[in-house]
């Protein structure tokens, strides 16, 4: 089996850069360019509470931890946890700090709603694997909670589910491998994107290369 040097893991959060543009995840996390804007601001605002690293619960059964790192070398990722629930039950693991046998349960807390694409659901999945990997149990289900509309979503994490995360994160490392920044279409996407003052003056200026050779090349 595979398993990951620790300077080779990657930031699970960076998948949602990569789902909304591979050239933008390269960007941070290939190249270290990063660039607030008020998105990102607001983004990690909210996380504010739900990333104290102080703060465990325990209520009569559950066990609530926040901002839990964890990890996967076999995944080659790392990543914190907003919440992690642990619920007392026959059919769970053992934890150090306390007697008896708890399910876990990753809930991941985000900005704004539900998205169109996938980010939310694969951090959420690779999360709940690291955290399998971690314990040396399986977790069949992980929470997404929406400020904007206060809404707390079940998601299955099931065998596709899975699948979809492990090849993105192997397309996230083949980048990493050859430190490789991709070019790729841009859009009306990019107006929200923290990284566009970097990003398209050299996208463009590349674009009038290709145009210019062609022109020269037409005329020759
Ligand atoms: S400006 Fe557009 S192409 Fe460039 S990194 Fe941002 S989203 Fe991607």
């Amino acid at each position: 089996m595979c398993m990951y040097d620790e300077d080779d893991w990657l930031m699970i959060s960076g998948i949602q850069h990569f789902v909304f543009c591979r050239r933008q995840w390269a960007l941070i996390h290939i190249e270290d360019q990063w660039v607030e804007n008020i998105l990102t601001y607001e983004g990690q605002e909210k996380h504010k509470r739900a990333d104290d690293p102080k703060f465990r619960e325990k209520r009569k059964d559950v066990i609530v931890e926040r901002a839990l790192r964890v990890h996967s070398p076999t995944l080659g990722v790392t990543g914190v946890c907003d919440v992690v629930e642990f619920y007392k039950s026959s059919t769970g693991v053992g934890l150090s700090k306390y007697p008896g046998l708890y399910v876990p349960l990753v809930v991941e807390y985000k900005r704004g709603r539900e998205k169109k694409n996938l980010s939310d659901v694969l951090q959420l999945a690779l999360e709940t694997m690291c955290l399998e990997e971690m314990l040396g149990t399986t977790i069949t289900t992980g929470d997404l909670y929406y400020f904007a509309t206060n809404k707390r979503i079940s998601i299955p994490i099931d065998e596709e589910l899975r699948n979809t995360a492990k090849k993105t994160v192997q397309e996230m490392h083949n980048y990493w491998e050859k430190k490789y920044t991709p070019i790729v279409k841009t859009g009306k996407w990019c107006n929200r994107c923290s990284l566009k003052d970097i990003c398209l003056p050299v996208l463009e200026h590349r674009q009038n290369v290709r145009i210019y050779m062609e022109e020269r090349l037409g005329k020759e």
